[in-house]
């Protein structure tokens, strides 16, 4: 409710404003907020999987793009698929970012935050929509559209004839961890058709956008990418169109990102110099979201590994690199919750316990981001965090399915127990949005924090306190 004498008077909902984006956030660090849910999880004998977000690192991930080689020339729309947390998204527009929406949802999740950007901070960059979902946009004042047939093209002409369109072309996505050209994006060979039959329908196409894949490796794609987009503009200069707008799409990798930001930046030097005057914007997702999630998980049960003798009669379980698990913990959340990312976007997840014997002292300290690349899958704890005292285990997910399986071979500590905890660092990116709640499961809440220490922290508490919402 607003607070009394509040000169607008009217209540969140009939503002029809998503309170989700007000939700406390503390000014702890992660391992001290962690700390103390797993205290009152204790206390309340709910121990359910949480993740704790720190809105220091989006904030941080937003700075490092502004000062990177990309900063003065590409204008970030945050992919809201990755990580739709109102909290989240509520930060961001608060620091002028605009957003990529894939449907008619995440538009809406958009216009009802407290800070609602205006409708031309979106594109609706999903290039096969239903009709509904056009007529939904058109309503809702987005004009922004992606496309990459002539059936869509028809489509926006009979429902949005108002519509900013821009066409998506396929790019070279071999090297990246999700190819998103299997199912979107046009051959450059179809490229003059389609803008011949938009000019016919009477449409406004006002650029070209591409995605180089998600979990993209190599920097060089995007110089690639780059130079066809420069084909396709001139196609459309070819067709009586000036086109002013380049999305350069996602697929930005932090540990790659200042390799790939300068040969971003120099492609765009080459075919779009800035005196041309085309506006370049970028979609990224997992770079800014990706670390700021660590997730929280309780072992709920634990069975020593099958031995190969036990199981002779059967002769159904496999050895994993000819090395076996000793112990098999299950925990609260699995591949058809949060650890879908180990299905959909093919990550591998990499533990850390958060208590040993219930004992939070003698917890291991969190990664510092991602693991180093060339850590070998069973020895990432002990190569990592040079821990000797481990056994070989395997982590399951909570559900009745076998398929549920976190990871099948990583070295813990030993003495670790049901009742005991393990962390999960850089959870932020395509896990919580896409958790299902099968076989009854429930999907981890999120609790923020600003970090609580440094400069980053500081600015976030400033950024969030700022905002009157009422
Ligand atoms: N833009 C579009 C159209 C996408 O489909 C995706 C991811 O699937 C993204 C942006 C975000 O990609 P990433 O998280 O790799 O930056």
């Amino acid at each position: 409710t607003p607070p009394p004498g509040s000169p607008r008077g009217k209540t969140a909902s009939e503002l029809g404003i998503n309170e989700d984006a007000l939700v406390p956030v503390h000014d702890a660090t992660v391992d001290d907020l962690i700390k103390a849910k797993i205290h009152e999880a204790e206390l309340s004998g709910e121990e359910s999987a949480f993740f704790v977000g720190d809105l220091s690192d989006v904030y941080s991930a937003v700075k490092k793009w502004k000062q990177s080689p990309l900063g003065d020339r590409v204008e970030i729309f945050y992919a809201v698929k990755c990580n739709p947390s109102p909290v989240v998204l509520h930060l961001l527009s608060l620091m002028g970012t605009s957003f990529d929406c894939a449907s008619v949802a995440e538009i809406n999740t958009v216009l009802s935050l407290p800070s609602a950007p205006s409708p031309d901070r979106i594109i609706f960059a999903n290039p096969c929509k239903p009709v509904s979902f056009i007529r939904a946009a058109a309503n809702s004042g987005v004009e922004m559209m992606t496309f990459d047939n002539a059936d869509e093209l028809h489509k926006i002409a009979r429902s949005h004839r108002g519509a900013k369109l821009v066409l998506r072309i396929l790019t070279d996505d071999s090297k990246s961890l999700c190819r998103l050209g299997l199912k979107f994006g046009a051959p450059l060979s179809t490229c003059a058709g389609l803008i011949k039959l938009a000019k016919q329908l009477g449409l406004d196409v006002i650029g070209v956008s591409f995605h180089v894949g998600s979990g993209c490796k190599d920097p060089m794609q995007f110089a690639d990418a780059v130079w066809r987009a420069k084909q396709v503009f001139e196609m459309g200069k070819a067709e009586g169109y000036r086109f002013t707008f380049l999305d350069v799409g996602g697929g930005f990798e932090a540990v790659v990102f200042d390799e790939m930001s300068k040969v971003l930046r120099d492609s765009l030097e080459v075919y779009f110099p800035v005196a041309e005057g085309v506006r370049v914007v970028a979609e990224p997702g997992r770079f800014l979201v990706a670390p700021a999630f660590t997730l929280a998980t309780s072992i709920i049960a634990r069975r020593k590994a099958l031995e190969e003798e036990s199981v002779e009669d059967v002769q159904m379980v496999e050895k994993v690199e000819g090395e076996g698990a000793d112990v098999m913990y299950y925990i609260n959340d699995g591949v058809y919750s949060a650890f879908n990312c180990i299905m959909f976007d093919h990550q591998i997840v990499h533990p850390y316990p958060l208590t040993i014997g219930q004992d939070v002292e003698r917890a291991i300290p969190r990664l510092a981001g991602p693991p180093p690349p060339n850590v070998h899958l069973a020895q990432d704890l002990t190569v990592t965090m040079g821990y000797k005292d481990t056994e070989r285990a395997s982590v399951w997910g909570p559900t009745c399915d076998s398929i549920d399986c976190v990871r099948n071979l990583v070295h813990l500590p030993r003495g670790i127990q049901v009742g005991d905890w393990l962390g999960w660092g850089e959870m932020g990116a395509y896990t919580m949005c896409a958790a299902s709640s099968f076989n009854g499961m429930p999907i981890a809440p999120s609790h923020f924090t600003t970090g609580g220490q440094g400069e980053d922290s500081r600015e976030v508490r400033r950024i969030l306190d700022s905002f009157v919402a009422y």
